[in-house]
C-alpha cells in the first residue's frame, strides 16, 4: 500500500468505529479468489471466507459481492454461511441472502444479437472457450500463451464488434476474456443502487480488481472507499491499492476490528437493510 494514502485509511476507519452500520462491496475473481483457469474451482485466498463470515456476524456490516458471473456460482465457491447477498452479471441479477432472487431479463434484440454471437462461436470452433450467461457470452483467453491469446482476442474482437453494433450491445474486456452484453447495468448502477437503500452517511468501500470494476469505482466518488485488488498497480480511478491476499486480509481484519471497537464503545446495532 502506497504510504501517502493511510491518512485515507485511517480516517475511513474512524469513521467505520463510529457508525451504526456501514456497506461491504466486493468484486470476486481476482478480488476475493485468485484466478483459476477451472473457473468452478475459483475459491477465495484462505482466511478471507472467515473474515467476511466474521464482520457479518457483526451485525453492522451489509456484505455484497457484485460480479459479472452468474450470482449462483459465487454462493457455492464462497462458502459463506448464510451466503451474503450476491448481484450477479455485472447488476442485471440481484440474489438476496435467503436465496431469493431478481433478474433484469434481456430484450429481444439482445436475445437475437447473442444468439448470432453463439453461431458466430460455433463457425469459428470456439464455443468452448465461452461462458453462455443470461444476457451475454463471455469470452475467456486465460490460460493460453501470450501468441494464441492475442491471435484469438483479435479474432473474436474483429468478429462480435461488427455483431454487437447492430443492435447497440456493449463489448466488455475484462482481465483474460472479452464479453459481450446487454448495455442496460454496470457494476456502477449496481453500487448507485445498493446506495439508494443505505443512509446517506454510511461509510462504503467497493473492491475490485478488475476494468469492469471502475464503473463501481466512480459511482463511490465523494461517497466511499474505492479499492484496486491487484497484484501490480494499472492506472485507475480507485483511491487506493491493495496487493492481494496479505494487503486484503489486513484490510479485512481492520474493518473487523473496527465493527468490535464500535460495538465495545456501545454504539447502537443497527438492523442492516437489505
Ligand atoms: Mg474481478
Amino acid at each position: 500500500m502506497r504510504s501517502d494514502t493511510q491518512p485515507l485509511l485511517e480516517a475511513f476507519f474512524r469513521s467505520l468505529t463510529q457508525a451504526s452500520q456501514s456497506l461491504l462491496l466486493l468484486d470476486y475473481d481476482g478480488t476475493l479468489a485468485p484466478f483459476r483457469k477451472e473457473r468452478d474451482q475459483a475459491v477465495p485466498y484462505p482466511g478471507v471466507a472467515s473474515a467476511l463470515q466474521a464482520i457479518m456476524g457483526e451485525g453492522h456490516t451489509r456484505v455484497v459481492i457484485i460480479s459479472g458471473r452468474e450470482a449462483a456460482d459465487i454462493r457455492p465457491l464462497l462458502g459463506i454461511q448464510p451466503s451474503p447477498e450476491v448481484w450477479g452479471l455485472h447488476g442485471l441479477q440481484r440474489v438476496k441472502p435467503d436465496g431469493s432472487s431478481e433478474i433484469l431479463q434481456p430484450d429481444e434484440r439482445t436475445l437475437e444479437v447473442l444468439l448470432a454471437a453463439g453461431e458466430w462461436l460455433d463457425h469459428q470452433h470456439l464455443r468452448h472457450m465461452a461462458e453462455f450467461k443470461t444476457g451475454s457470452i463471455a469470452f475467456h483467453w486465460r490460460g493460453l500463451g501470450e501468441c494464441e491469446a492475442e491471435e484469438v482476442r483479435g479474432r473474436v474482437l474483429a468478429g462480435w464488434l461488427v455483431i454487437a453494433e447492430r443492435a447497440g450491445l456493449d463489448l466488455l474486456e475484462f482481465d483474460g476474456g472479452v464479453e459481450v452484453r446487454a448495455s442496460q447495468a454496470d457494476k456502477g448502477d449496481a453500487v448507485r443502487a445498493i446506495l439508494r437503500e443505505m443512509e446517506a452517511n454510511t461509510p462504503a468501500a467497493y473492491l475490485g480488481d478488475d476494468t469492469t470494476d471502475e464503473s463501481a469505482f466512480q459511482a463511490l466518488q465523494g461517497r466511499g472507499l474505492s479499492v484496486l485488488v491487484r497484484p501490480r498497480w494499472r492506472q485507475t480511478a480507485a483511491q487506493l491499492w491493495l496487493k492481494p491476499p496479505d494487503e486484503l486480509l489486513s484490510f479485512l481484519a481492520r474493518w473487523l476490528r473496527a465493527c468490535r471497537a464500535g460495538a465495545a464503545s456501545g454504539k447502537t446495532a443497527a438492523a442492516v437493510k437489505r
